[in-house]
């Protein structure tokens, strides 16, 4: 069993960004579930699929082959064996895995992969249920958060820096529709775990919040 480290939270706090600087500092690897969630997402768009329409997603799932590589300590997904990593950032993807994720399905095939990946390595793995339902005995677990305007304006930084034009009210209203998702779903939602240090970051550096973090795993 390796070291497992899993951070949680809603979308925009941050988790991706610390959990690789974590994960570089500590040596271990870094496992972003939300990418298995929209390689997914990709699948069921190549095939057309409505995404309120749950036996059609389940349907699909038969024909989907989600894997995870590294190349150059970047991971990668693979969806039946193409690597479909450039295709995950974008919102029509987001949109997609936000509301497929809540099927028990989708969430039962991802799991095993997320399980095994963390009994043989190292590893720093964020998502939303790891320390409630994929990983409930790992070492650490941190439940990290920020409000939502702050987790807007970070994305709208983001976006804006990249020349994308955007509205920061409409991203405000978009993570709050999927922290509802993610929050109010039957199968594992979003939640702290009972054991998990609650962070939030709204008035932290991205360094303070990674010294904190590497300092509960001593
Ligand atoms: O974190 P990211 O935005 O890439 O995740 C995409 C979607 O996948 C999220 O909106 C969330 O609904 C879902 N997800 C999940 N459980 C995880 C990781 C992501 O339900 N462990």
């Amino acid at each position: 069993m390796g070291f497992n480290l899993a951070i949680d939270g809603p979308a925009g706090a941050g988790k991706s960004t610390i959990a690789k600087l974590v994960a570089s500092k500590k040596g271990y690897i870094y496992v972003d579930t939300g990418a298995m969630y929209r390689g997914l997402a990709v699948h069921f768009i190549k095939k057309g699929i409505d995404p309120e329409n749950e036996s059609e997603i389940i349907a699909a799932l038969d024909s989907a082959n989600v894997n995870i590589g590294y190349e150059n300590g970047i991971q990668q997904i693979y969806l039946n064996d193409e690597n479909i990593t450039s295709m995950l950032r974008n919102e029509e993807v987001g949109n997609m895995a936000s509301i497929t994720s809540a099927v028990p399905k989708v969430r039962a095939k991802l799991l095993e992969l997320q399980r095994t990946l963390a009994r043989e390595k190292d590893v720093v793995m964020d998502g939303r249920d790891i320390g409630t339902a994929i990983l409930p005995n790992a070492d650490v677990k941190i439940y990290l958060t920020a409000s939502a305007m702050t987790r807007a304006k970070r994305r709208f930084d983001e976006l804006t820096a990249k020349g994308i034009p955007c509205d920061i009210n409409e991203i405000a209203a978009d993570i709050e529709e999927r922290d509802r998702r993610d929050m109010t779903r039957e199968t594992s939602p979003l939640k702290k775990a009972d054991d998990a240090f609650l962070i939030d970051s709204s008035e932290m550096t991205i360094d303070e919040v990674v010294d904190e973090i590497i300092k509960l795993c001593e």
